[in-house]
């Protein structure tokens, strides 16, 4: 057993596109209850890893599990989907013409564990989960609000929501505080530190201001042209020259 319990297990991951390696030797590991930050500049390989893990993208080779048992690059994206990874998009997308608690409720009722149809009505359990998720997505005051009608950064807390009721092992978030307000952005930050412990979360991350907010407790990943160019803790990663020479250009 070489996975040491993690959630998450890549080992010398390649990606060639035409002979150019987006992914070129990645090695990462995610442990369960993790909130690991991956950051790194424009065309580090973050967006390529994702699709990696979520079934999208095939490696060229090496070797990617999930849980002690599952081997991704053998799996089509909906079984990986169907196995408990979930992964937020930038672009929020929910149901702009259903109320808030619609949108969970839709959410909970297309997970596939759960033994319910359309139109059936939820039992008080199925409404307490939902109660809950609203309060953790800061929206329990907004629930017969039209979607479409949220601002940017409650569509987002909003997609958050509908991916946690259908309790994913692993959770993806690419970029979820662009676009956000200031005050939306500490919400958010407030928000994944409460999930901190309770579920395996990766967040690719550009806002550095946000990225320390939540790296406080947690490692931060750096990539560099497809593999990691240096990880620990944010101050560790932030003194390390070569991550300095990187965003900087020194
Ligand atoms: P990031 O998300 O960190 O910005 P990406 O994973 O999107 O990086 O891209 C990594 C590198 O791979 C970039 O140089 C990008 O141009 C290249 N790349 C990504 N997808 C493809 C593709 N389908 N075909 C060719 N090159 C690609």
């Amino acid at each position: 057993d070489t996975t040491h319990g993690a959630i998450l297990y890549l080992e010398d991951i390649v990606v060639s596109f035409d002979g150019f390696k987006a992914i070129n030797n990645l090695n990462l590991d995610i442990s369960v209850g993790e909130l690991r930050c991956i950051i790194g500049p424009n065309g580090a390989g973050k967006t390529t890893m994702m699709d990696v893990i979520t079934g999208k993208t095939r490696p060229t080779s090496g070797t990617a599990f999930f849980g002690q048992t599952m081997d991704l690059t053998r799996m089509s994206e909906v079984d990986i989907a169907h196995a408990g990874i979930g992964r937020k998009f930038q672009r929020p997308t929910v149901f702009e013409q259903h109320s808030v608690f619609e949108n969970l409720e839709l959410a909970m009722k297309m997970d596939k564990r759960v033994k319910t149809t359309l139109f059936a009505r939820l039992n008080s359990e199925q409404k307490d989960k939902i109660a809950a998720i609203l309060q953790l997505i800061r929206l329990d005051e907004q629930e017969q609000r039209q979607a479409g009608l949220l601002s940017h950064g409650q569509k987002q807390w909003l997609e958050i929501g509908m991916l946690l009721i259908q309790e994913p092992q692993l959770i993806l978030l690419d970029e979820p505080v662009a676009g956000m307000s200031d005050a939306e952005t500490a919400r958010t930050a407030e928000l994944l530190n409460e999930l901190r412990g309770k579920h395996s979360i990766m967040v690719v991350e550009h806002d550095m201001g946000f990225v320390t907010e939540i790296a406080q407790q947690g490692k931060v990943t750096v990539l560099h042209e497809g593999s990691v160019l240096a990880e620990g803790t944010m101050a560790q990663v932030q003194a390390d020259d070569r991550v300095i020479e990187v965003y900087l250009g020194r």
